[in-house]
C-alpha cells in the first residue's frame, strides 16, 4: 500500500483539516525525516495553499480546527496547533488552543519550525553585522574569547562549523571550539558564505 492510499484509508478520503474531498494530496508535516505514513497527512488544495502561503490565510476557513484538532493523528494535530497559534489574534484560536492537549513528544514537533510564530515573535540570532544566523551555520569568531571555566582561549578568526542556536535567547548559539561545547555571543561572531 502506498503512503497516498494508507492516508485515503485513514481519511476516509476527505481533508483531514477541513473534510474537503476535492484536490487531495499527502502534504507531508514539516521536518520530517521521512514522507511516512505517520509524519504526512491528507489535504485538499485549499489547505495546502493557505499553510504554504500565509499571506493567503482566510482565518474563517479554519473554523474546520474546531474539529480537526480532536484528532487522533500526531500529525493532524501538529498542523492544527501551527495554524491556530497563528490565527491567535482573531481571538477564537485562543478559545480552541485552551482546550487542546498535545503530549510532549508532539508538542515539540508542534513547535520545531517556528510556524507557529508571528514574524515579530520570532527569535532571530544575528551575527556582527546582522546577518541571520541558523543551525548548521559556519562561524567567524571576531575577537579573542576567554571560554569560561576552562584556560581555554578560542581565537580570533577561529571558524565553528555546524553552530546550534540557543533557542530562547537570541543572543547565544552554540558550537565546538578545540573539542569543547561552548556558548558564543552573536556579537563577537561573523557568518561564513
Ligand atoms: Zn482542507
Amino acid at each position: 500500500m502506498t503512503i497516498e492510499q494508507a492516508l485515503h484509508t485513514r481519511s476516509e478520503s476527505k481533508c483531514e483539516l477541513c473534510g474537503a474531498t476535492d484536490d487531495l494530496a499527502v502534504f507531508p508535516v514539516p521536518p520530517s525525516a521521512d514522507d511516512s505514513v505517520d509524519q504526512s497527512v491528507l489535504l485538499c488544495g485549499n489547505c495546502r495553499t493557505q499553510i504554504d502561503n500565509p499571506d493567503q490565510v482566510d482565518p474563517n476557513h479554519w473554523r474546520c480546527l474546531n474539529d480537526s484538532m480532536w484528532s487522533q493523528v500526531p500529525a493532524v494535530q501538529v498542523l492544527a496547533w501551527r495554524m491556530l497559534n497563528r490565527l491567535r489574534g482573531e481571538g477564537w484560536p485562543q478559545d480552541l488552543l485552551d482546550m487542546m492537549y498535545l503530549d510532549d513528544e508532539t508538542l515539540s514537533w508542534a513547535q520545531a519550525t517556528g510556524d507557529h510564530l508571528a514574524d515579530d515573535e520570532v527569535v532571530r540570532h544575528l551575527d556582527s553585522n546582522g546577518v541571520v544566523l541558523e543551525a548548521g551555520d559556519t562561524v567567524t569568531l571576531i575577537k579573542d574569547l576567554n571560554v569560561k571555566g576552562s584556560s581555554l582561549t578560542a581565537k580570533r578568526g577561529t571558524a565553528v562549523r555546524n553552530i546550534s542556536l540557543v533557542l530562547d535567547n537570541p543572543e547565544q548559539i552554540e558550537g565546538r571550539v578545540e573539542g569543547q561545547q561552548i556558548v558564543i555571543l552573536t556579537q563577537f561572531v561573523k557568518k561564513q558564505k
